[in-house]
């Protein structure tokens, strides 16, 4: 599946498309990779930003967006040729995200938990170490799950968190999965998960444990649930700040059998992918590199006396706002910088050094996109923030990236001050 993009620069209702955050050829992006990431902008601006105001006041499931991804190839951006996929790598997918999140947060950031399915099970697992027997059973079953995605349009979701330290990596995690014969029995709990009631599988990350057994980070398995699986609940009701379209409730799991074909990962290889590939972790920022180059956007139209909806007031004459801008285009370049950076570089068995950037990458974006909306809204001004326009919504949307586990802005902190200062193993004794 090829993605096509228009010739002429104009969308898809004839909107005039913006420049791409990362220019294809100062960033020396190959002509495949710009189709994909155009064809995502394209759809992001011309469809998406228009439906956007409606999922969030709802906070309702942009599921129409859902729809047009799966008509675009990009519900398979990750998913390899080989399987009908667009065989997009990390960085083209990350750049693509970032389009997305550019016009609507909370499609970007539920298209992350889809794709990272693909993602993990795919180029991702093709870095770790397995043996041929699994690695060919492997191929097998993940070939079911992007069968499922390529041909009938299937959504995935990731729920991790459950509201212990598991999420943050700290512990095994408490929703567990009983070895039966052909499958597993699963139940627990997962919070905040995205997609609920709204995708076809949910990716979860659970304990697998024998009865008797003590649970272990290292026995952690990645199972696909069937939504409509007998045991499976949807419960909580979701009115949150920001990223209102996620519809992130609660997961109840109830004895759910799921036969051995749900393994999205084979045993111990999505332990191993947490050591080996941290990168992993850093797939929830694309969303909110788009949010900081939104609010940017933003409010230079406006000050320009461009924005659509508004008086054509022009509001750029002000030093104090020429400096503005100079701070937001300053923040948004060192953004740009350091994020593209680690995107490019993500691989397995990273360096320290790697590492140490991959989390300052995360940090800066997190933080950085909230930075710029908050002096976008500053120095826009009062009309500027009505929900009539993008900019509050953009605003609430950003403050939700420093919350995501298991890279939140404190736990970045926190792994930068401590791996920069002790080797592995080191102590003070
Ligand atoms: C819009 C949105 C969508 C989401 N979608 C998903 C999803 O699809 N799937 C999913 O699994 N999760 C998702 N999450 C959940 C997210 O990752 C968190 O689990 C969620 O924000 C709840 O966190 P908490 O309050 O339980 O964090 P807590 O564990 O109570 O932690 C609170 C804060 O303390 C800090 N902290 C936590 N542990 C430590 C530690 N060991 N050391 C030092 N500091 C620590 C962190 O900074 C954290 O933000 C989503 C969250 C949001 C906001």
């Amino acid at each position: 599946m090829t993605a096509q993009v228009s010739k002429n620069g104009a969308g898809l209702n004839g909107v005039k498309l913006d420049a791409p955050i990362f220019d294809p050829i100062a960033f020396r992006l190959s002509d495949e990779q710009a189709a994909i990431i155009a064809r995502a902008r394209e759809l992001g601006q011309s469809v998406f930003a228009q439906r956007a105001t409606a999922y969030d006041r709802e906070a309702t499931f942009p599921t129409e967006n859902y729809r047009d991804l799966h008509r675009a190839g990009l519900l398979g951006i990750s998913i390899p040729k080989a399987h009908g996929g667009l065989g997009a790598d990390y960085q083209t997918y990350a750049l693509a995200a970032a389009e997305i999140g550019r016009y609507c947060g909370a499609t970007a950031l539920t298209w992350n938990m889809h794709v990272c399915s693909t993602l993990w099970s795919g180029p991702l697992a093709d870095d770790l170490d397995m043996d041929a027997q699994t690695r060919t059973e492997h191929e097998r079953r993940r070939a079911i799950h992007y069968k499922r995605i390529v041909e009938d349009g299937a959504i995935y979701s990731q729920p991790f968190s459950e509201g212990g330290a598991a999420a943050a990596g700290g512990v095994a995690f408490g929703t567990e999965a009983k070895p039966v014969k052909g499958g597993w029995v699963v139940n627990g709990k997962k919070i905040f998960a995205s997609l609920s009631g709204h995708a076809d599988y949910y990716g979860v990350l659970c304990t697998e444990i024998a009865e008797g057994e003590k649970a272990s980070r290292r026995n952690t398995l990645y199972l696909a649930l069937p939504a409509g699986a007998d045991g499976v609940s949807v419960v909580g009701d979701w009115d949150p700040l920001g990223m209102r379209g996620t519809v992130s409730r609660t997961l109840l799991f109830k004895d759910v059998f799921v036969d051995e074909g749900a393994a999205l990962m084979p045993r111990g290889v999505y332990f191993q992918a947490a050591q080996r590939w941290p990168h992993m972790f850093l797939t929830l920022s694309p969303t909110y590199m788009g949010l900081a180059q939104a609010a940017y956007d933003f409010t230079v139209r406006y000050l320009r006396g461009e924005m659509p909806g508004t008086p054509p007031v022009k509001r750029r004459m002000y030093p104090t706002k020429q400096i503005a801008v100079a701070q937001m285009q300053i923040k948004l370049e060192q953004i740009k910088a350091i994020w593209f950076q680690a995107i490019t570089e993500a691989c397995a068995n990273p360096s320290k050094e790697q590492v140490l950037r991959a989390y300052a990458a995360q940090y800066s974006v997190m933080e950085g996109a909230n930075e710029i909306a908050t002096l976008a809204i500053r120095t826009c001004g009062g009309q500027a923030m009505l929900k009539s326009l993008p900019l509050e919504r953009i605003y609430r949307d950003s403050r939700c990236g420093s919350l995501m586990l298991p890279w939140t802005a404190e736990l970045c902190l926190d792994r930068i001050g401590r791996e920069a200062l002790y080797e592995a193993g080191e102590t003070d004794d």
